[in-house]
């Protein structure tokens, strides 16, 4: 198998390929994009590339490639220059924050999505078939992992819940604590050459499945990053990996972020009843609960009467969404910077006569 193939590389994406072929431009996969960088991955291995200025300005934004895309580049000594966008089987995509009718492209050509709950009290048998219901529209795959089963007695009552929603997806049982079921999550629910997405509210314990894959099976070795030097680095880096079991799993920080009901606050009411019962007492009515003199949230996270998990899942969500919004802010300056690259884009085109 060819590196391409071991990266999800089928019919689907050649027959897109061969369509406009054009020997001089190569099919690589979008395997990490930081602001403007791209990371792809070639027939010859890991390769930074950009985008070109046809898709970089006069573009429909869902038609950029995202993390997960299959493109065509043009192969420069130090750098691709990505052309075209290939066919999708699929997005995940999700609503703007605060605007209801554009959509952001979070991943695309996913086969699976493994939607994690904490057998806690995150453990919420209408969020879970809500994400179940927006998977499924997408086009790919539902897995449902309950991780965190060292916090329960049986697994029966969950069974029937799960079951009672009558939809046909596996679930799978797990903890990342005990490291039960960490085995059947490789050799079962991730499967060789398909490329898997882990979704789930901050607090599941993602990061800790991540984790608990990279420990148990590591990355697959490539042959070939012995050739650029740096195969390793870029690869752990990537949002998008391959395992020693031949499965890919796209982690982006986006996707953290994509259980969060964003259009909510944190703060607002009704998301954290139990920070609200003490915020009552607070100095400031605006009070974050995070650092503020006066904070009754914090005086009770202090002397006990306020459950540590419960302010410290709250802190995480105020993190991430804090996050988000700067990511934002940063999508703002990206738009500017598009201008310019735009200018250097033609530029090279004249150059090269592209
Ligand atoms: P993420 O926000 O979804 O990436 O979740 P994390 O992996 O950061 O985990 C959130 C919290 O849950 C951490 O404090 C973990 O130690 C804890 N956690 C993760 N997996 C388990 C588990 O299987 N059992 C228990 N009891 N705690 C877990
Ligand atoms: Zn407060």
């Amino acid at each position: 198998m060819n590196t391409l193939e071991q990266y999800g590389w089928n019919d689907f994406f050649s027959n897109h390929y061969n369509e406009n072929k054009n020997n001089d431009f190569k099919p690589a996969r979008v395997i990490s994009l930081k602001g403007h960088k791209y990371h792809l991955i070639t027939e010859n291995g890991e390769k930074p590339a950009e985008l070109s200025g046809k898709l970089l300005y006069g573009t429909d934004p869902e038609n950029i490639p995202r993390v997960g895309d299959w493109v065509c580049f043009l192969d420069y000594a130090t750098e691709g220059y990505i052309t075209e966008l290939l066919g999708r089987r699929n997005i995940l995509a999700r609503r703007q924050p605060g605007n209801r009718t554009e959509r952001q492209v979070m991943a695309a050509n996913i086969d699976y999505a493994l939607i994690i709950q904490g057998l806690d009290r995150d453990f919420n048998i209408m969020r879970l078939d809500r994400y179940i219901v927006q998977i499924t529209d997408c086009g790919i795959e539902p897995v449902v992992i309950l991780n965190k089963e060292d916090l329960i007695e049986s697994r029966d009552r969950y069974i029937s819940e799960v079951s009672r929603l009558g939809r046909k997806c596996p679930v799978y049982f797990c903890s990342m604590m005990s490291k039960s079921g960490l085995d059947e999550l490789y050799t079962q629910a991730l499967k060789a050459g398909k490329t898997h997405i882990l979704i789930g509210s901050s607090g599941v314990g993602k990061s800790s499945v991540i984790n608990a894959l990279l420990d148990k099976i590591g990355l697959k070795t490539s042959d070939l990053s012995d050739s650029t030097g740096k195969g390793k680095h870029t690869t752990t880096t990537s949002d998008l990996f391959i395992l020693s079991n031949g499965s890919l799993i796209i982690d982006t920080p986006g996707m953290r972020e994509f259980g969060i009901a964003l259009d909510n606050k944190v703060t607002s009411p009704g998301l954290f009843p139990v920070i609200e019962e003490f915020a009552a007492g607070c100095r400031f009515s605006d009070c974050t609960h995070l650092n503020e003199a006066g904070c009754a949230v914090i005086e009770a996270f202090e002397n006990g009467t306020l459950d540590a998990k419960i302010y410290t899942s709250y802190q995480k969500l105020i993190r991430e969404q804090r996050r988000f919004e700067i990511k934002k802010e940063d999508q703002k300056r990206l738009g500017k910077q598009f201008g310019k690259m735009t200018r250097e884009a033609k530029e090279f085109r004249k150059k090269y006569k592209y």
